[in-house]
């Protein structure tokens, strides 16, 4: 039933090394990247439509048996459709009082048109699909992007070879 949301939650596994391409290419790249994802998308939010501030969003695939994970590709989104992704993150926030979280389940009610238990179940199976996740070291893909690192100096630091 909750394979039909317009809006998901994508949890990032725990044991994922790998945080995000931001802090691995350098910020002029990444800038290019998040401009030209926002042009194509019309300065559109790709879930909800929404107009206004923009932030980037990777987008992963999982294979669950090779535990590899593979960066397929990015998508422009509202604040608040990025906080539902998120949510593991968003209810840390809440916690410490910098974001209110009905507002995050609010967003997630209105564009997926459905009812607070869908909600709770969906975040069920998210998290219990993290956990899983979470079990694993995950080999990292970045697929096209892959080449945009290797020319950053400072991400040779930080990214590991793949059969670390
Ligand atoms: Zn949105």
């Amino acid at each position: 039933m909750t394979s039909r949301l317009r809006l998901t939650i994508e949890l990032v596994p725990a044991t994922s090394w790998y945080n995000n391409m931001r802090k691995v290419i350098p910020k002029a790249e990444w800038d290019n990247i998040r401009k030209s994802v926002y042009a194509e998308q019309n300065d559109r939010c790709g879930i909800c439509g929404a107009e206004g501030r923009l932030e980037c969003h990777e987008l992963w695939e999982y294979d669950e048996e090779k535990h590899i994970q593979t960066l397929r590709g990015f998508i422009a989104l509202c604040s608040l459709c990025h906080r539902v992704k998120h949510i593991g993150l968003a209810g840390i926030h809440a916690s410490k009082g910098i974001l209110d979280y009905d507002q995050v389940v609010d967003h997630f009610l209105k564009v997926n048109e459905c009812s607070r238990d869908v909600f709770e179940q969906h975040k069920k199976q998210a998290f219990e699909q993290w956990r899983v996740r979470s079990q694993y070291q995950w080999e990292v893909n970045l697929g096209a992007y892959e080449s945009l690192v290797s020319k950053s100096k400072a991400a040779n630091s930080q990214i590991p070879t793949s059969h670390r």
